[in-house]
């Protein structure tokens, strides 16, 4: 012991000595000075006292004040000093991997380091950390699966959960875990940080605990609405007076206006438009009643137009463009590129900024532009609070983020975009005015902001709890509603019960709620558990490797691209991939496509010509491989295998292992001549998106369709779909636990009796009790 003690006190020293050092540098000097600058110093010493008194502290501040990079290091360093540096280990959270990655990065810039010196970082497929990293950035899925081996996470001396005013699933569990192990580990310090100003929240939930506010600073932004924006670039706005051709809600038609009308005028023509769309009393505006503003339905036209405006009229500055995601995002650049002004590379630096970029890519974001280049950067809302642009002036607001909301009654979860709160468009407001006064153009009317909702509702409200429920069941915390009912806002009751029904539907929990076989082996794969579910048949049945390309396929952003402007294009390339009336297994045909391409050195042209997406496909390439070394962990694949089995193609088989894990997502086809429609047992008549390969038959020659995913927009559309025979439904649709096999196989009947073919269901419910014994042996 006393030796380990040398080793640690002597390593320390070094610690302390390289760090000095650097801040004598000249580089060490500049940034010191530049840390300094930032409003988190003045605050340094109250921080640390904080911490040292306090197990739980809470700190809020503004975006860009220095939380995320500052605080963890005041810890590191005042333990470095304390020559305690080898002996602490600092785990900060972050909400998502691209915030993780960035930030150990600059941090570790800041020490004069290099990454996996004292600082690294983990997310999912990558991390760097070395022997002496001491301050760890990761995700909070990281934290949490560390949580599943190392319950009171031994040797870790601060736990800080960043962004917590996101309010994510995982950051909401989390808490409850660390809430738990606070008196059991009594000298392990809990910092929580928040861009807003809600910490009362977070401490009344942790009894009581200090709060730190970072006073910040930014410049004034002058803030435009819709009716000032129209001004200024010579639009103006008229209802359409009737419902359109399509059915849909009012909308707002925009048209270039010749002579342009004095602004008192056009907020006029704003506000008759609205009274016209029947909003009739504006101070009683409900979310619902906006859902007939549509920003979307301005099209890019007008986004174009704006920059264009702001490139010529205004200052230098780079300009932030919030987008809904990553598709809008893609397809606005496209439209840029092509644009005479703003596609001139020597005039503009054009960027994405969104969740699945490359490290290589983002680091692009933070570069300054050459002189009299304008950067402009298309973003989702994670430019919101977790990375900060240093040199953006002007910002542009669509008000709208894609989010996940559940519909507990209907058991569906819908990703629409949606409008977001009033503290989002502050906070997008803020970006504009860090380095000099800025300018923020909210492109939706000044009383569509005033109808926004203060607050976003937390996730744990508004998403399935699946994944949720498994973790606490393998992290063996007890009940499931008992716990989740200790949540910071604990979800609705029929929200964890339709959880914990899918969950025994599925045979991942048995009728008293405890983990089953598959249950177990399920926990310890991070994807969905139906993804899971895949996975372990596949490796059952030696089908592996196709199955791994499926899996891998619905885990990253969809590989087959649909640009606006030429959709049937691309659903056409992708129609070629289909044989079997699937768009699980064009995607593995897509994908070994690519794959020989690849060994040509010709991937890049194989994805340009069939409109799939090569980010997406090596994405899937790296996913299969951590899949595959996963699968060899649980045992389920021989440990010396080195490669994945190989695939003799048997389409029936594949389609049955799709349907072990997509079950119960399955409706039935009813072929009518002409035509056919679909029908689930819970929503009647639902669609195809049009991007699927079924929707371009006539006809599909199968009794049943089993989908991925279904999503609410106005009807029901069906995701990424499989047609299957009666026997795959049968023999692999349902749970294949032994225990309580006999409620799954009474509801596949149902299934059976409900479309009407009573008949054969008898032989088939032998059959697989038969099947299931086999299985489970
Ligand atoms: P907070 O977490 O409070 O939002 P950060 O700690 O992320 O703030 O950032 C503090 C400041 O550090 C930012 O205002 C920015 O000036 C600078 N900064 C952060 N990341 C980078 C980076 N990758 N490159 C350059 N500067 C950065
Ligand atoms: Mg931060």
């Amino acid at each position: 012991k006393v030796m380990m003690e040398k080793v640690l006190w002597r390593r320390s020293m070094q610690l302390r000595d390289e760090q000095r050092s650097w801040q004598e540098s000249r580089g060490g000097r500049e940034m010191l000075e530049f840390r300094r600058s930032l409003p988190a110093y003045k605050e340094k010493d109250a921080v640390l006292s904080a911490i040292s008194q306090n197990q739980v502290v809470i700190i809020s501040g503004e975006t860009g004040c220095g939380k995320t990079t500052q605080i963890p290091q005041f810890i590191l360093e005042t333990e470095i000093e304390a020559i305690r540096g080898a002996a602490c280990n600092i785990i900060c959270t972050q909400p998502r991997r691209i915030s993780a990655m960035s930030v150990s990065e600059r941090v570790a810039a800041e020490r004069g380091e290099k990454l996996g010196e004292s600082v690294g970082y983990k997310v999912r497929l990558e991390g760097v950390k070395g022997r002496d990293t001491h301050l760890l950035f990761c995700t909070t899925g990281i934290l949490l699966r560390r949580l599943l081996v190392d319950r009171s996470l031994k040797g870790v001396s601060h736990v800080i959960v960043d962004e917590i005013h996101e309010r994510g699933m995982n950051e909401d569990f989390l808490l409850i875990v660390l809430k738990d192990l606070l008196p059991r580990r009594p000298e392990l310090k809990l910092i929580l940080m928040s861009a807003t100003l809600d910490a009362e929240l977070f401490a009344s939930y942790f009894g009581g605990s200090q709060i730190i506010h970072i006073p910040g600073f930014t410049y004034p932004v002058r803030t435009h609405f819709l009716e000032d924006i129209l001004e200024m670039t010579g639009y103006r706005l008229t209802p359409y007076n009737q419902i359109d051709d399509y059915g849909q809600e009012r909308m707002w038609k925009m048209s270039k206006q010749a002579p342009r009308k004095r602004k008192s005028q056009i907020a006029s023509v704003v506000e008759d438009a609205l009274k016209t769309a029947d909003l009739k009393d504006y101070s009683l505006q409900t979310r619902e009643s906006l859902s007939c503003w549509n920003p979307d339905s301005m099209g890019f036209n007008f986004i174009e137009n704006l920059l264009c405006y702001i490139c010529e009229n205004e200052g230098p500055g780079a300009i932030l463009v919030f987008m809904t995601g990553w598709d809008d995002i893609s397809s606005l650049k496209d439209k840029l590129q092509a644009h005479p002004r703003l596609g001139d590379s020597t005039r503009v630096l054009l960027l994405a900024c969104h969740g699945s970029m490359a490290s290589s890519e983002q680091r692009l974001i933070f570069d300054e532009p050459e002189d009299g280049v304008r950067k402009i950067v298309l973003a989702t809302n994670i430019a919101e609070t977790s990375i900060t642009i240093n040199d953006v002036v002007f910002v542009l607001d669509c008000g709208k983020a894609k989010e996940t909301s559940y519909d507990a009654l209907n058991n569906t979860p819908c990703l629409l975009p949606s409008w977001i709160s009033k503290v989002s468009s502050q906070q997008r407001r803020g970006r504009a005015g860090r380095v000099q006064p800025g300018e923020c153009y909210h492109l939706y009317p000044r009383c569509v902001f005033d109808a926004f909702v203060e607050y976003q509702l937390p996730e744990i409200l508004r998403t399935p709890l699946q994944s949720l429920c498994l973790q606490i069941k393998s992290l063996k915390l007890g009940s499931i509603s008992e716990f989740l009912s200790r949540a910071l806002q604990s979800p609705e009751l029929l929200a964890v019960q339709n959880a914990i029904e899918y969950l025994k539907l599925i045979g991942a929990l048995d009728e008293n709620e405890n983990l089953t076989v598959i249950g177990r082996y399920l926990t310890m794969l991070p994807v969905e558990p139906k993804l899971g579910k895949m996975l372990l048949i596949g490796a059952v049945l030696n089908c592996l490797d196709p199955v791994l390309t499926v899996v891998s396929g619905l885990s990253v952003r969809d590989p087959f691209l649909t640009p606006l402007d030429k959709k049937d294009l691309a659903e056409a390339a992708k129609s070629q991939f289909s044989r079997d009336y699937s768009d699980h297994l064009a995607l593995i045909r897509a994908y070994e496509g690519w794959k020989n391409a690849e060994r040509d050195y010709a991937g890049y042209d194989y994805c340009w010509k069939n409109f799939l997406s090569i980010q997406s496909m090596k994405a899937m390439d790296s996913l299969r491989k951590e899949f595959f070394s996963l699968l060899r962990d649980t045992g389920l694949v021989d440990a010396n295998t080195t490669s994945n089995n190989e695939w003799s193609y048997d389409e029936h088989l594949i389609g049955a292992v799709i349907c072990y894990g997509l079950y119960p997502g399955v409706c039935s086809i009813v072929n009518n001549g002409k035509s056919f429609s679909l029908k689930t047992m819970e929503d009647g008549q639902v669609l195809l998106y049009s991007n699927s390969v079924n929707s371009r038959e006539a006809k599909i020659p199968f009794p049943w369709l089993i989908f991925n995913e279904k999503i609410k927009v106005n009807s029901v559309f069906l995701r990424d779909s499989t047609a299957v025979t009666d026997s795959a439904l049968l023999l692999f649709g349902g749970s294949l636990s032994k225990g309580d096999s006999d409620g799954h196989l009474k509801m596949l009947g149902g299934y059976l009796e409900f479309f009407m073919k009573p008949a054969v269901a008898d032989m088939y419910l032998c059959l697989r009790r038969e099947l299931d014994d086999l299985i489970q042996d």
